[in-house]
């Protein structure tokens, strides 16, 4: 009999914050599936404190896994063979011991109807050489493993040791199959974990990976606020509601990947659009820039089906959106839709529906800074500066 976790009761899950008891909701990369909750691993800058659920440090069920995807399956954001999915991304790791059952029965019940969405899964944790063929077995769905590897050695900031990340993602890499691996370097913090020699350690896993991802800390007031409480050196000045990536720190990247590193991207969703070979599905294509690293066949492929919808194209599908039938339009470029008044899920929706990127109008995305916080990026006065204060006086 495997292994799994204790359901809570509707009693200990009314006492949830009201984010916790949300099972099923729309992040960047996907539709989440967040019915197990609670995770011992205490990476200091975990997501958990956002949703109230620090203190969960044993995993628990909300509900059974067959409800779970029965529920994920009926939400009006999803969409058959087309919705990106991922399975939880956001308050455990899904290769913990008890975890693990609840994963595959939830990945064999959607590959079971058909499904050929994709579907990431996260983790930092151990997968062995029979959990690669169990992934093997799936016929229908496109699985994605995202190793997540930092390098970080503070044990305050993260206890659970990066090795086993690495041997995690040699063991898939080498047992792919139907599945796809990628290497999710994350997070970059300067000072922490950018030295040349962790900088040389992702270039050489890079190549035990269809793909790497690098991206920076998300710093926001709850994660800061366990920082300070617990005298741990603090990252940033100020928390950002986007990742941080500074400048320096994504050139010196670049530049370590250059000299012999594998395909390199900025985007999770290039990264697996790339390693299943389909046009990246949050439609990036559109910020030219984003793409000045991606391997030509990729470019090609998202090149050809670029494609700029029509306000009526939008429309139509945000009829789909319960009370958001009145979507305001307030431009459509070759980069971007711009939309007044929505929030990020059904943005997300309108997003992946169309293959096509769509902005809120309150938060203008910044050239070169690709979505991300502005931390650690000179503003154009900033520059100004400097290149005045490189004159001789
Ligand atoms: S071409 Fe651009 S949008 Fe497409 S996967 Fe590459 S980086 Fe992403």
């Amino acid at each position: 009999m495997p292994v799994t976790v204790p359901l809570l009761t509707p009693d200990q899950i009314a006492q949830l914050p009201e984010a916790a008891r949300s099972v099923v909701d729309y992040r960047k990369s996907g539709l989440s599936l967040n019915h197990i909750q609670g995770c011992p691993l205490d990476c200091a800058y975990c997501i958990r404190h956002t949703y109230g659920v620090w203190e969960m440090t044993q995993p628990r069920a909300l509900m059974p896994d067959d409800e779970a995807v029965r529920q994920l399956v009926a939400h009006p954001y999803f969409q058959a063979h087309h919705t990106p999915v991922q399975v939880f991304n956001r308050a455990t790791d899904p290769f913990l011991p008890r975890v693990k059952e609840h994963l595959f029965t939830v990945l064999e019940d959607l590959d079971s109807r058909g499904l050929t969405n994709h579907v990431l899964v996260i983790t930092r944790y151990r997968v062995d050489p029979e959990d690669c063929d169990r992934l093997n077995r799936l016929t229908n769905i496109r699985v994605t493993i995202l190793v997540t590897y930092s390098g970080i050695s503070d044990k305050r900031i993260e206890p659970v040791n990066s090795e086993i990340a690495e041997r995690s993602l040699k063991t898939l890499y080498a047992h792919a199959d139907r599945y796809r691996v990628i290497l999710y370097w994350r997070p970059l913090v300067p000072g922490l974990n950018d030295t040349p020699e962790h900088m040389a350690k992702a270039v050489e896993l890079s190549h035990h990976a269809h793909g790497t991802v690098f991206t920076g800390l998300f710093y926001r007031d709850e994660i800061a606020d366990y920082y300070k409480a617990n005298n741990l050196p603090e990252p940033y000045e100020g928390t950002a509601r986007r990742k941080i990536v500074p400048e320096t720190l994504e050139r010196r990247v670049l530049e370590a990947f250059a000299d012999g590193g594998g395909p390199l991207f900025r985007k999770t969703s290039c990264s697996v659009s790339f390693a299943h070979e389909v046009p990246d599905y949050n439609g990036h294509y559109g910020i030219r820039e984003l793409c000045d690293i991606c391997p030509a066949k990729q470019l090609a492929l998202c090149a050809k089906h670029h494609d700029k919808p029509t306000h009526d194209a939008v429309r139509d599908l945000a009829r789909r959106l319960p009370g958001r039938e009145d979507v305001e339009i307030v431009e459509i470029t070759e980069r971007a839709a711009i939309v007044a008044g929505l929030d990020e899920q059904p943005r997300y929706f309108l997003q992946h529906g169309l293959g096509f990127q769509f902005h809120d109008q309150r938060h203008p995305h910044k050239p070169r800074l690709h979505g991300r916080a502005d931390t650690g990026w000179p503003t154009d006065q900033d520059a100004a500066d400097q290149t005045t204060s490189k004159e001789p006086v």
